[in-house]
């Protein structure tokens, strides 16, 4: 390495008279030299290194100018800043790639006026540039001001030394004390140029402090993020090393808390008998879990999962009692009637004893509330020996119901199923699936699909919950689901079930209920006994008559309930030993009558007739009402009637005016008419098409001026010629009939085959009329005038 040294140039700085006006120039990417100031310069550019070349003792000046940027290589007089330091090269030194290293020494600014040449290399035309300096206390404050900002920055550079800020004190000049400040930290080129090309030594302190101070806060905020990160980390370190020191001293001590709840969490899982998947997964995560810090949310969520793995009846079930005969008595004795529906269940319990697995269908129990759907399943659950769980599937929308959430969402749970299957604490117990035509779909997912492999035998068997990941077994447990009516249950479920219906109970079989059944469970329930309270009969068929209608004894059971709570009362205040129930006593405890047979006092002038509506409670009379009213032929609808019923009542009007000679409406201008026909309740909303003959009975009575008979309920869909075509429901609408005190129904002939279907006592006392013709349902409904006469003569 060559290296050529020129004379130290410690003086030269303020040999100003000598200095050239005529100046060689290296330009500086990405710096500027201040005067005063040795860098080292790395000399690689062609120019550069011919400058260097004419370099020699007595012309060693050369002046340093900044380029406005830095990636220009060979800079023309636009990319050169207007202001340089005139410099001295002190040393050259060699560098095995051809470039060179030039240590130079700044001496004085000066200000370039014209270019001399620009090839071999720049030389520019100067001025040199001297301070102007102001001797007075502002400079002064100024100059310790910037003492002490150097001071402070020195605090945050570590490459700010001691002996920086020594040399900093120890320069007196304020004019070279801000260049030597300015040049010793690392500040972008064009702030270090302003500072180059202010001559005024006061503005140039003035501007540097902005500088410095902006530099100061840069830095602190700089180191405050700095320090609140390098807090958070050290903090989480130093909280990990306690920990783990702490459980070293536990285990020391004996007293290792999570050791022994890890070790009791493996002694339960060899004491479990876990089928090998489940074992080995719960082995995995008691593993995984005793490397947690028992303080961390995690160790929660794993915990509760192991603790859900182990807790699972896996492998326990109870034994099965396949006692037919005791069976049988079981189910007797529960329940009162219900003969079809005890003898198929008694045949489908002789099917599993016969045949061990369960692959047979799943029975659903569909009818009205009330008539012992769940009843029927405890019972099947105590004849058997299982336990008897059950869950409402009404209003499930999300399949993660049914299956479970995976263990990844915050407070994950398995679905309903496995955790109805924990409850029990066995995996073969009488599961009842309530409500299965009450369960929806929307975006979350479909359960019945999940239900669906729940029920099938197929596939039960490895019952996949999200949150388990485990398969579970569930082809041991007895599913049975109920539901109220049948068209809304999906009909891949529908077909893997075997319907038996409980379609509701008439009085006589509501007071055996009553007699045998509820009374002595409510009696029994308020603390009563026989001897405190007795029942009559015209007791219970009172209350069965006037304070409830439906299809099944729930309410009835409420009714006797609030009877025993107001004996309950009478006796525990000792007002009384021994109370008779008569209806009397009924009216006093529960309070006027609640429901009337309306049918004669509603039907008191022409244009209502009577219907029965088949519901998901069994079934209803309603009353459809008619008016009319001057105006342009318009038929006006209310009662919240869905599209079909709408329909229906024009099909009837048209009808109507189509007949209007045969019905004596020969003379009626229906232009001029409105006919408005009202279905109440009008809250709840309706539809279907068998109000038809109804709706057509109660217009053509108001407007021929004839009575409805009102002991006649009716059914049946109309057609525009006056065809009357078979309805659903029959049973349900005849049993509501019943219910209602009417004993005369005109039914569509085609469904007279639907009648076996009700019960003989309810046929015995009712009389049906079979109809193909709507001409037929008028002359049956509407009440001739010589009758109408004799009516009004009664009454009179
Ligand atoms: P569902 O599940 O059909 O809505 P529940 O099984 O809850 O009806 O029955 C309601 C009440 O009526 C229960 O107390 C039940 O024991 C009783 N019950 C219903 N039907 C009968 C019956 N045939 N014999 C005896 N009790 C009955």
């Amino acid at each position: 390495m060559n290296i050529k040294i020129n004379n130290p140039a410690e003086d030269k700085t303020d040999e100003m008279e000598i200095l050239p006006e005529i100046l060689p120039i290296i330009p500086l990417r990405n710096s500027v030299l201040f005067p005063h100031q040795i860098i080292p310069l790395a000399v690689g550019r062609e120019k550069s290194l011919k400058l260097l070349a004419d370099i020699n003792e007595q012309t060693n000046y050369i002046g340093v100018i900044a380029q406005k940027q830095g990636l220009v290589d060979d800079p023309g007089p636009d990319d050169l800043y207007q202001w340089g330091t005139i410099a001295t090269v002190l040393k050259v030194i060699d560098l095995p790639d051809d470039s060179k290293s030039v240590i130079v020494q700044g001496i004085h600014r000066f200000r370039l006026l014209d270019f001399a040449q620009s090839d071999p290399y720049i030389k520019v035309v100067i001025e040199k540039m001297d301070d102007v300096t102001t001797d007075d206390l502002q400079t002064e404050a100024l100059v310790m001001n910037l003492r002490t900002l150097m001071q402070s920055i020195s605090e945050y550079l570590p490459n700010i030394t001691g002996e920086h800020l020594m040399m900093l004190t120890n320069i007196q000049d304020p004019g070279r004390l801000t260049d030597t400040a300015i040049s010793l930290l690392n500040l972008e080129t064009p702030e270090k140029e302003t500072i180059l090309e202010i001559v005024s030594v006061k503005e140039r302190i003035e501007k540097a402090t902005f500088i410095l101070n902006e530099y100061l806060q840069k830095l602190e905020i700089g180191s405050k993020i700095q320090n609140e990160v390098q807090g958070e980390i050290s903090k989480s370190q130093r909280e990990y090393f306690l920990r783990e020191q702490m459980k070293a001293i536990h285990k020391e001590l004996g007293d290792d808390k999570e050791g022994v709840e890890i070790a009791e969490l493996r002694e339960k899982l060899e004491e479990s008998e876990l089928p090998e998947d489940a074992h080995k997964v719960t082995e995995k995560e008691i593993d995984r879990l005793s490397r947690m810090p028992s303080s961390s949310a995690e160790y929660t969520v794993s915990r509760t999962y192991i603790d859900w793995l182990l807790d699972l009846p896996w492998n326990k079930s109870t034994e099965d009692n396949l006692d037919l005969k005791k069976a049988e008595e079981i189910l007797e004795g529960d329940h009162y009637g219900l003969v079809k529906v005890k003898k198929r269940v008694i045949e489908y319990l002789a099917v599993r004893k016969l045949k061990k697995d369960m692959k047979g269908p799943i029975l659903c129990f569909m009818g009205p509330p009330g008539v012992g759907k769940t009843s029927l399943g405890k019972s099947i659950a105590s004849a058997l020996g299982r336990k008897f769980i059950r869950i409402s599937l009404g209003g499930l929308r999300d399949e993660a119901e049914i299956r479970g959430h995976r263990r990844t969402y915050i407070g994950a749970l398995p679905g309903r199923i496995i955790q109805s299957i924990k409850r029990a604490g066995t995996n073969n117990p009488v599961f009842m699936l309530d409500e299965i035509d009450k369960i929806g779909m929307d975006f979350r997912g479909d359960p019945s699909s999940a239900l669906l492999e729940v029920l099938d035998p197929e596939q039960n068997f490895s019952f996949a919950d999200h949150y388990l990941d485990v398969d579970f077994d569930l082809s041991k447990v007895m599913f049975i689901a109920t539901a109220n009516i049948a068209d809304p249950i999906p009909p891949a479920l529908k077909d893997r079930m075997e319907t038996l219906e409980l379609p509701g109970y008439i009085e006589e079989e509501k007071l055996q209920i009553a007699r045998k059944f509820l009374v002595p469970k409510q009696i029994e329930e308020h603390g009563l006994s026989d001897e405190q309270i007795v029942f009559h009969d015209d007791a219970l068929r009172q209350i069965i008559r006037s304070y409830t209608r439906e299809a099944g004894v729930r309410n009835l059971e409420r009714e006797i309930a609030a009877i025993c709570r107001h004996v309950a009362k009478q006796v525990a205040s000792e007002e009384t030993k021994r109370q008779e129930i008569e209806e009397e006593r009924v009216r006093k405890a529960l309070g006027p009558i609640k429901f009337f047979s309306e049918t004669s006092e509603r039907i008191i002038r022409p244009g209502i007739a009577t219907g029965v509506a088949w519901t998901a409670a069994g079934g209803d009379i309603l009353f459809i009402e008619a008016t009319r009213m001057k105006g342009k032929g318009n038929l006006i609808l209310t009662g919240q009637l869905g599209d079909v019923m709408k329909e229906s009542a024009q099909a009837a009007l048209s009808y109507i005016r189509s007949r209007a000679e045969d019905l004596g409406l020969a003379d009626l201008d229906f232009e001029s008419e409105n006919i408005h026909v009202h279905v109440p309740a009008g809250g709840i909303p309706k539809d279907g098409p068998s109000a038809g003959v109804t709706i057509l009975s109660a217009m053509a009575s108001l407007l021929t001026g004839k009575l409805v008979h009102s002991d006649i309920a009716m059914t049946g869909e109309i057609t525009l010629r006056g065809t009357v075509l078979p309805v659903g429901g029959i049973k349900e609408k005849v049993l509501a009939a019943h219910r209602a005190g009417i004993r005369h129904m005109i039914l569509p002939w085609k469904n007279e085959k639907d009648l076996e279907e009700t019960p003989e006592e309810v046929r015995e006392e009712m009389k049906f009329s079979f109809i193909k013709e709507m001409s037929e349902v008028l002359e049956l409904a509407l009440q001739h005038e010589n009758e109408e006469k004799a009516a009004d003569d009664n009454a009179a």
